[in-house]
């Protein structure tokens, strides 16, 4: 996890992870185990990210915002907002820092 936001885990159920090794072994050549992964611990990450300017919000896989964000260049990930196209989106805790909420 970042050191300067948080993000949300959500752990996934028995049924979810059945029909994610399911989905994997339809495409994939290296076939998972589905009984073994059922008893694994998985779980989607996902952060809240906010745009500075004009306050859209969304929710966004970690796995994404870690394809471009490094974390030894910035504390935190900036990216360009859908809505106004500004890149001020940031995670919710940075923005709620910025904007000295709570
Ligand atoms: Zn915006």
């Amino acid at each position: 996890m970042p050191k300067h936001f948080n993000t949300i885990k959500r752990y996934l159920s028995v049924e979810e992870k059945r029909e994610r090794a399911q989905d994997y072994n339809e495409f994939e050549v290296d076939q998972v185990d589905i009984d073994e992964f059922v008893k694994k611990d998985i779980f989607d990450e996902t952060v809240i990210l906010k745009c500075l300017n004009c306050a859209f919000q969304e929710e966004v896989d970690y796995d994404f915002i870690s394809e471009y964000w490094d974390e030894s260049v910035s504390k935190y990930p900036e990216s360009y907002c859908p809505k106004c196209n500004m890149p001020k989106v940031v995670p919710l805790d940075v923005y709620n820092r910025i904007k000295h909420i709570k």
